[in-house]
């Protein structure tokens, strides 16, 4: 007997039907002698709905409010799939974050798990009880309802797996696992049966919207044994996320392929070239809150430097006020900014012990006269700016070059 913690996403729990697929799944499993937690996101498109819907009320929404809006598709579902257990004669129970209770940060729209009381879970598994999770929201010391951030029922779903020690988190959702990269761009991405978790992080954290970035973060700092599957097929072993590399694994230089039309890029013209001048402005834009991710700073003309930088695209137009009003305080010549950009990565341990990699990504865009406008690298990622609307042409030719079409055996 194992402790599984499942989580379905917005598309497998879409329709009433999808609804009582899930059931009939979970259903298996607990005949099989399991003790099962189900973590579900909202129906597919619910959350958008719901955020629209506060906007129409206030084009900013109070993020507080925003929370008590967007938590409520979780709490739909979890009641819909806990009838469609009884219905079929498996007893189950629902929870919303806040009954758990999942203790978070305050950030509202982006709150952080700080505790999981797992006490009732615990007790109900034992009395032979299907346990439903609301994915997505968790509650404050003050009571007020938090959501975790888009993508956040994975979250949800890994952190309570740590909770209960469980033996393995497996996330369903709409593909069959983990691709050499989005399948819904490069048709002829394939599955990895096996990935590494710092390939995952980083994959996660370089626009792959596969896994949330923060689930990942949690299976690494909890061990927990995390597999991405498909709950729309009955076979299939999905893609587990490893610990260690294996000797196979370390044959692939390049593993997979992340990109993010989430990024906007900003440049501060002629500013003097002294020192402290990145702090001067990068300073307050941090101080504002907003992440700023690649950064270069060029040599200009007399004594002058050019300074650009990426922030998420929602934040550009707030970012480039704070830059105007520090303008003249920093003696820049210049700002403007383009938020017709995006970001491709390629990822792979095997970069650690090969050379040439780097290369051959940019000798890839430039034979498709695709200009590289910033580069960043880590130990394991090559990461380009580019010009969006060449995003998917770079992304299958680069899939192509690093021969991730082909089966690898
Ligand atoms: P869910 O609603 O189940 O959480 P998501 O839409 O959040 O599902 O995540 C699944 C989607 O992630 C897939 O439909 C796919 O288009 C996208 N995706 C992006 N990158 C990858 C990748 N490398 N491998 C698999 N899927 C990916
Ligand atoms: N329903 C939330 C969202 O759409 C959380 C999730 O699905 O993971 O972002
Ligand atoms: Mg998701």
């Amino acid at each position: 007997m194992a402790l599984i913690v499942q989580k379905y996403g917005g598309t497998s729990v879409g329709t009433p039907e999808r609804i009582k697929n899930v059931a009939r799944r979970v259903a298996k499993w607990k005949a099989q002698g399991h003790q099962v937690v189900v973590v579900v996101s909202a129906m597919s498109g619910e959350t958008n709905r719901l955020i629209a819907l506060a906007r129409e009320i206030q084009a900013h929404p109070d993020p507080r409010e925003l929370d008590v809006i967007a938590s409520t598709g979780e709490q739909v579902t979890i009641g819909l799939l806990s009838m469609a257990l009884k219905d079929i004669g498996v007893p189950a129970v629902s929870y919303t974050g806040w009954q758990m209770p999942m203790m978070t940060d305050s950030s509202f729209t982006k709150a952080r798990i700080q505790s999981i009381d797992d006490v009732k879970m615990r007790a109900d598994l034992e009395a032979g009880r299907v346990v439903v999770v609301a994915g997505f929201q968790g509650i404050d010391d003050n009571g007020s309802i938090t959501t975790l951030g888009r993508g956040g029922s994975d979250t949800s779903a890994v952190a309570i797996a740590a909770a209960l020690k469980a033996d393995e988190c497996q996330i369903y959702t709409d593909v069959d696992g983990v691709y050499t990269t989005d399948p819904r761009v490069v048709p002829e991405a394939r599955k990895l049966d096996r990935i590494t978790f710092e390939e995952m992080l980083e994959m996660a954290s370089l626009g792959s919207k596969v896994l949330q970035i923060r689930s990942v973060e949690f299976a690494g700092k909890y061990k927990v044994k995390l597999r991405v599957l498909s709950s729309f097929e009955e076979e299939g072993d999905g893609t587990l996320i490893t610990f260690e590399e294996d000797d196979k694994m370390e044959q692939a230089v390049v593993s997979g392929i992340a990109f993010d039309r989430n990024e906007a890029r900003i440049n501060v013209k002629g500013v003097p070239d002294k020192p402290g001048i990145a702090y001067q402005i990068l300073g307050p834009v941090a101080d504002a809150n907003i992440e700023v991710d690649m950064i270069i700073q060029n040599v200009g003309d007399n004594g002058t430097t050019d300074f650009s930088f990426t922030v998420p695209r929602g934040e550009y137009q707030r970012a480039q006020g704070i830059l105007q009003e520090v303008q003249t305080h920093i003696g820049a010549g210049k700002i403007d900014a383009d938020d017709k950009v995006a970001k491709v990565s390629i990822v792979g341990v095997g970069m650690r012990s090969h050379t040439g990699v780097a290369s051959t990504m940019f000798r890839t865009l430039a034979e498709e006269g695709i200009n590289i406008q910033m580069i960043s690298t880590s130990e394991i990622k090559v990461s380009v700016l580019i010009d969006e609307k060449y995003l998917e042409l770079a992304v299958r030719v680069l899939h192509k070059a690093f021969g991730l079409d082909q089966a690898q055996n």
